[in-house]
Order: structure tokens, then C-alpha cells, then sequence
């Protein structure tokens, strides 16, 4: 495969749960002693950045904080575009941080914006609710990602997905994709490498929003059989990946 930059998804392929896969820390080495340009392009939304950094860190990645591209970086780019402010978050302790350190602050009521990402334990009757009126009351809906769901340490967790459908089903309104596979998130993460679509491979595990959603935006897909993979998504995906592994140690086969 004959390509100048990878983007690499990170949970499924590099971790699941607590735990770095199989050699993955010593594919990301191969792949950057190669040469490649590299970037990390999550949908996970619980984590700040810098957390993200530290956990990677932490399980033997040599991966830098400017590496990596979260819908949460990308939204917070977004907002200050527009010059509206007021956010309402509906996401993590973590993420609110990460907001507050660009200047945009969470508030209860008369908000621009309802920011959705997976809030954990923050989703409940009174949070959904509060999220419901203020788009009801006229507030932008943005979703950080709407992915279905994530293979965690003890078994599968609804991600953000249904909770943003719950406010759309209730309003009638649809949210604003920020992350995977939206064009935008994958057009910002080439800009940042300085290459085309052509030059650039996307490797995930997930047959829609990864490689998917990259191959949409012209780029190839390489879909690897770790993390949320199955058989029955992938039957169905339209793009197909343009190549399959059986996980990210396998990569110098390819590249
Ligand atoms: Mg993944």
C-alpha cells in the first residue's frame, strides 16, 4: 500500500479496556521508524486529551499530545469559529475541563450550544432533560459522536449514539456530527498532516465510522478483527475496507 500517512483509530486497536493490544506499541514504533506520518483519531469523548496522552503513556505508546484528534478538539475548534460561546455540556468532568481551559464555560441555561458526548455516569432523567429543553428552547444540537456503543473492560457500553438520537427523537432536530465518520473530522486531521486523501490510510475496527467514513473522504481503510469487530457488520458495511488484519502487530505485512 502505497501511502504517506496513517491515521490511526485507538480504542480496539491499540487498546481495549485497561489493557494495550498484542504488539501495538511496537507497530506505532514500526510505523513512525518508517516514516509515516501519523495521527491518532479517536471518537472517544469521556477523555480529555491530555488524559488520553497519559493513558497511552502509561501503556507503553510513544504517541504525543498533538498526535491526537478528539471530537471534543474538533468541536471546541468549531464553537470558536462561530463565536457563539455558551455551551451546555452534557459530557465528563474530564471533558468539561478541557472546554473550560478554551475559554468555554459550561451553563445550565440560555446556551448556544448542547454539547453531547459520552457522559458516563452523567446521563440520567434530569441531565437528558435539561439537554431536551434547551434544544427544544432553540439551542444547537452537536454531537462529539454517535457511535452505538464500545467494548469496555467488563463488557459492552452504550456510547453517545442513543442518547443523541433520544434529544433528536424528542425535538425533531438533528445534532451536528463532529467525530467519526463525519468528512469534517477526517478533512481536519489530513490538513494537520498536510496531505491529501490519496496519501492517507485510515486503520480502525469499526467497518462505518473508521474505515468507513475515511474511504468516503477518500482515503483507503484498513479494518483490523480486534475491538468492537464483527463478522455481521462488516457482511453489511458499503464501503467494504479495503484490507483486513487480524490486528495492528500484523501492520509490516502491508506497510
Ligand atoms: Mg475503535
Amino acid at each position: 500500500m502505497n501511502v504517506k500517512g496513517i491515521l490511526l483509530d485507538l480504542d480496539g486497536v491499540l487498546y481495549t479496556g485497561d489493557n494495550p493490544l498484542p504488539g501495538a506499541p511496537g507497530a506505532v514504533r514500526y510505523l513512525k521508524g518508517r516514516g509515516y506520518i501519523t495521527r491518532f483519531l479517536s471518537n472517544t469523548t469521556r477523555y480529555s486529551r491530555a488524559t488520553i496522552e497519559s493513558r497511552l503513556l502509561a501503556f507503553g505508546f510513544d504517541i504525543g499530545e498533538d498526535e491526537i484528534i478528539t471530537p471534543a478538539v474538533a468541536a471546541i475548534n468549531y464553537i470558536l469559529e462561530t463565536g457563539l460561546k455558551r455551551c451546555h455540556l452534557l459530557t465528563t468532568r474530564d471533558i468539561h475541563s478541557e472546554f473550560e481551559a478554551a475559554g468555554l464555560f459550561h451553563q445550565n441555561t440560555e446556551a448556544d450550544w448542547v454539547v453531547v458526548g459520552d457522559a458516563g455516569d452523567n446521563f440520567n432523567y434530569d441531565t437528558m432533560n435539561q439537554a431536551f429543553r434547551l434544544v427544544q428552547g432553540g439551542a444547537g444540537l452537536i454531537a462529539l459522536e454517535k457511535d452505538r456503543y464500545w467494548m469496555g473492560s467488563d463488557g459492552w457500553m452504550l456510547s453517545a449514539g442513543p442518547f443523541v438520537r433520544g434529544i433528536e427523537y424528542a425535538t425533531g432536530k438533528t445534532a451536528a456530527l463532529i467525530g467519526k465518520p463525519s468528512p469534517g473530522f477526517f478533512g481536519m486531521a489530513l490538513r494537520d498532516m498536510g496531505l491529501i486523501p490519496a496519501d492517507a490510510v485510515m486503520i480502525g475496527d469499526d467497518v462505518v465510522s473508521d474505515t468507513g467514513g475515511a474511504m468516503k473522504a477518500g482515503m483507503q481503510g484498513i479494518l483490523v478483527k480486534t475491538g468492537k469487530f464483527n463478522l455481521e457488520a462488516l457482511v453489511g458495511a458499503d464501503p467494504g475496507p479495503t484490507m483486513i488484519i487480524r490486528s495492528i502487530a500484523e501492520i509490516d505485512t502491508i506497510l
